[in-house]
């Protein structure tokens, strides 16, 4: 049964964006080990005794019965959570957020361990509505229904399979058969997020690494539908402090699902898009700027694609029990993250446009 120190903490999906803030951060608060479980651990730079790093894939026949005999708590943080996949690769976003969890969550059940398991704001689905499906302003954990669009719009795969998840969890949970709490992020940027096409991956990634492929690529920011869609952005140094403060207070934070957001940084995708640019530009005052092109949903995800108009957290719950309070603005994170892709692309992107061939050629070929 999990006790108000964990001493032993497996956290599924380290090497991801918010794995590899978040193992540094569990390793300087607890006096604790942590064993960091991945596919890929390249970008988890923390050293430290006390931190056991393995390569492998959650499914591994055997591994998480075992990660959860040895661990008193798990958290998970695996997912495929890049809309562009949701409607393009639908089957292996259930998989990866629902099929390959549920095993977690029946192993840590089983073995007693307690669970603290990364959902989404995603689960509310197109806007806030009540229960009555009147419109709220801000999206809360007890109160906002879960709107979902049809089947057709391929999009709320993910949010579906979450979901389920979550109430998989909530059912163990409510019966007195697991410690857990569900985790709502909203919106979480940082250094490291995600990856830039043709780099260290393929497809489209989440907004901000859009944005920043097209500023260091001198392409211009697409825009999709205008960009007047609205997102609540939260630093990820934040929001980790929010899971830290979760994993020390098990007393309040069991049993429960908490949103972790920032409320206060309620901006349009073309604001967002317009801080970026206007801060690399002030960061690479030489570069060149090709500016902001509108692109229709449709051409940019392909069918299947729909879309959140706004998504706001409601804190009150992480306020209270938690005294989470985020207070880092859109443009004081924003220096840090551009340096951060900067200094970890720019060299690689240089070296590609080097090797590709000469236009002339390039031009003839596809012709
Ligand atoms: N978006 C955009 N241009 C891009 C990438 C995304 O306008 O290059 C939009 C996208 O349609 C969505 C918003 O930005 O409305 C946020 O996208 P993100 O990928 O962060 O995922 P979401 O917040 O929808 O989960």
């Amino acid at each position: 049964m999990s006790s108000a120190t964990p001493r032993r903490i497996a956290v599924l999906g380290a090497g991801g964006f918010i794995g590899s803030h978040l193992v540094p951060a569990l390793l300087a608060r607890f006096d604790c080990s942590v064993e960091a479980i991945d596919t890929d651990l390249s970008k988890l730079g923390a050293h430290d005794p006390r931190l056991q790093r393995r390569l492998s894939r959650i499914q591994e026949p055997g591994l998480i019965d075992d990660v959860a005999r040895r661990s008193d708590l798990i958290v998970s943080l695996t997912a495929l959570c890049t809309p562009a996949l949701y409607n393009t690769d639908p089957l292996a976003v259930i998989d990866a957020s629902y099929n390959d969890l549920v095993p977690v969550v029946q192993s840590a059940a089983r073995e007693r361990a307690r669970l603290i398991h990364l959902s989404t704001c995603e689960v509310y689905g197109r806007r806030a509505l009540d229960l009555e499906g009147r419109a709220m302003e801000r999206m809360s954990e007890h109160e906002t229904a879960l709107f979902l669009g049809p089947v057709d719009r391929e999009r709320w795969t993910y949010a579906c399979a979450k979901q389920l998840l979550e109430r998989v969890i909530w059912a163990y949970g409510s019966r007195g058969e697991l410690d857990f709490t569900i985790v709502r992020p909203f919106n979480v940027v940082g250094a490291r997020m995600d990856f830039l096409p043709g780099i260290d991956g393929i497809g489209v990634p989440r907004v901000l690494a859009s944005f920043m492929n097209a500023l260091l690529r001198d392409q211009p920011l697409e825009l999709v539908d205008g960009g007047r869609q609205r997102r609540s952005f939260i630093a990820v140094e934040e929001f980790v402090e929010g899971v830290v403060r979760i994993v020390a207070r098990p007393e309040v934070a069991n049993g429960r699902i908490f949103n972790l957001g920032n409320p206060r940084n309620d901006v349009s995708i073309r604001t967002l898009a317009e801080e970026l640019a206007s801060a690399y530009r002030a960061r690479e005052p030489g570069a060149r700027f090709a500016g902001f092109r509108e692109v229709s949903a449709e051409s940019f995800y392909g069918p299947g694609y729909d879309d959140t108009s706004e998504r706001i957290p409601e804190l009150s719950q992480a306020e209270a029990l938690l005294e989470f309070r985020p207070s880092v603005t859109l443009s004081e994170m924003l220096p840090g993250i551009i340096d951060d892709y900067v200094r970890r692309y720019a060299p690689r992107i240089a070296l590609a446009s080097a090797d590709a061939a000469p236009a002339p050629q390039r031009e003839a070929v596809l012709a």
